[in-house]
């Protein structure tokens, strides 16, 4: 990665930015990094320079990118943050510190979790580009996991699924969240990531090619009907929701799964959207309960856009997402859209004022009366839906709904953990597997090394969806 590609990308929405700082910046950073290599054998630059250019390409004001090249320079080499002060200000510097305390973990295990968070929240407040800034970070070191041990990349991954991916979907920025998502997934589950993908490549080239000659189409019904779009693109569904979305629906084979590519219609104004739709439903026969107006009720993390089920032509079933470009915008940065077109009101505690489920959040971190697992119980409610936390005998945190109990605990973990597990200790007390866990619990999963099939009896009180199609693919094995 050169830095006239993130230059030349910050032109591009920025016309007004101060291309001669960023340079500075990356001269800066570049000869602090000087003669300091990442494990994969890049010079360490790289890395500063990959987490900024996601900077922007989520269209990031000047301060944010200058602090993307020098975020690893206080912790990383002899210079100190007083310099990058003297040089850049006190804008920049303020980020570039906040991203370097988001690093620094005290604890461990539920701890360490719970103090995670509460350092994310108590960013996002303070100004919400450092965490934006810490996702950028997260991502490109994602990028370049492989040359971590195993272990280490589990811990990794696990904490991006846990914690940055649900914060960045809560903040609505769409771009950050599915990238995470896909990359931790790679390393978390690669047996099913390569399932996923190997399934799903053949039918997104299919749809994409027939939504190709939908286009034409679709141009001359919107013209017939006085609608000129601004834009038409097709859209490819991320790997890791379709996984989930397979595990929900109980669709190994990812049949019934309609909107793998959908159809993105920007338009102009409110009221066309609603014509758009109007024309396509009187073209089209919709499908039966597939209709949803998320601009009339948006999605609780401020997504808007009009979805609907049709059956097109050559009885193809295509799901349609008609939007404004604002809500286009939102869509994909989120809160991060903030700093470009709405450039007049540029104060982050204004924008995050605004969010009650924050300032919420907030109110009872600060309040020393709550222990962490109240805490992270709260957070429950809002980010994490009725879910629990429980913990490996090694303190890694595992994060699943409400009601779960050990055999879901086993699968989430591996598939043959599950398989073979005939017991659990919870805090050190045996327990029968049907047992549920609370939030807290350290969970041990006692296996059978000969066994070789699941109990069925066990899919009567599971709870997550990973175990139930986990169980019945491996008695299905069993049966051939
Ligand atoms: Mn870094």
């Amino acid at each position: 990665m050169e830095i006239q590609t993130i230059l030349d990308l910050v032109k591009k929405y920025n016309p007004k930015s101060d291309q001669d700082m960023i340079q500075l910046a990356f001269e800066f950073a570049r000869d602090a990094h000087k003669g300091q290599y990442r494990l994969n054998g890049d010079e360490y630059m790289q890395h500063a320079l990959g987490a900024t250019y996601h900077l922007a390409k989520i269209k990031m004001d000047d301060a944010t990118i200058i602090a993307g090249l020098l975020h690893d320079v206080p912790d990383e080499t002899s210079v100190s943050l007083d310099e990058v002060r003297k040089q850049f200000g006190d804008e920049v510097c303020s980020l570039v510190e906040g991203v370097s305390r988001l690093g620094k973990l005290k604890y461990r295990g539920m701890e360490r979790y719970a103090e995670n968070l509460r350092k994310m929240f108590v960013s996002i407040a303070h100004d919400i580009r450092i965490v934006i800034l810490k996702f950028a970070d997260r991502l490109h070191n994602l990028e370049t996991l492989d040359i971590l041990p195993r272990d280490k990349q589990l811990r990794i991954a696990h904490e991006v699924l846990e914690i940055y991916a649900p914060i960045a979907h809560r903040l609505g920025i769409g771009y950050i969240k599915e990238r995470l998502e896909d990359c931790a997934f790679k390393y978390m589950y690669p047996d099913e990531y390569r399932t996923i993908t190997e399934l799903a490549q053949p039918k997104l080239e299919r749809k994409e090619q027939y939504l190709g000659r939908l286009k034409d189409l679709l141009h001359q019904i919107f013209k017939e009907n006085g609608i000129a779009p601004i834009g038409m693109e097709s859209r490819v569904k991320h790997f890791y929701s379709i996984y989930r979305k397979s595990i929900k629906k109980n669709t190994p084979d990812l049949e019934g799964i309609y909107d793998l590519v959908a159809m993105r219609v920007i338009v102009e104004s409110i009221a066309e959207c609603y014509t758009v739709l109007g024309v396509l439903h009187q073209y089209f026969k919709p499908l039966q309960g597939r209709f949803k107006d998320y601009i009339a009720q948006p999605r609780q993390n401020n997504y808007r856009s009009l979805h609907t089920t049709v059956f097109s032509e050559e009885n193809e079933i295509v799901e349609f997402q008609i939007r404004t470009t604002p809500m286009d915008y939102e869509a994909k940065y989120g809160i991060a859209a903030h700093w470009n077109y709405d450039e007049s009101n540029k104060s982050s505690q204004r924008i995050t004022k605004n969010l009650d489920w924050l300032q919420e959040i907030l109110s009872i971190q600060s309040s020393t009366s709550y222990s962490h697992e109240e805490f992270l119980q709260t957070l429950n409610l809002d980010i994490f839906q009725n879910r629990i936390f429980v913990f490996t005998p090694k303190g890694d945190v595992i994060n699943l709904p409400d009601g779960s109990t050990p055999v879901d605990f086993a699968y989430y973990i591996h598939s043959d953990i599950g398989r073979k597990c005939s017991g659990a200790r919870i805090n050190d007390m045996l327990a029968s597997l049907n047992t549920k866990l609370n939030s807290g619990d350290v969970v041990y999963i006692l296996t059978e090394r000969n066994r070789k099939r699941p109990n069925p009896d066990w899919l009567s009180f599971i709870k997550t969806h990973m175990a139930k199609s986990r169980i019945k693919a491996q008695l299905r094995e069993e049966h051939l």
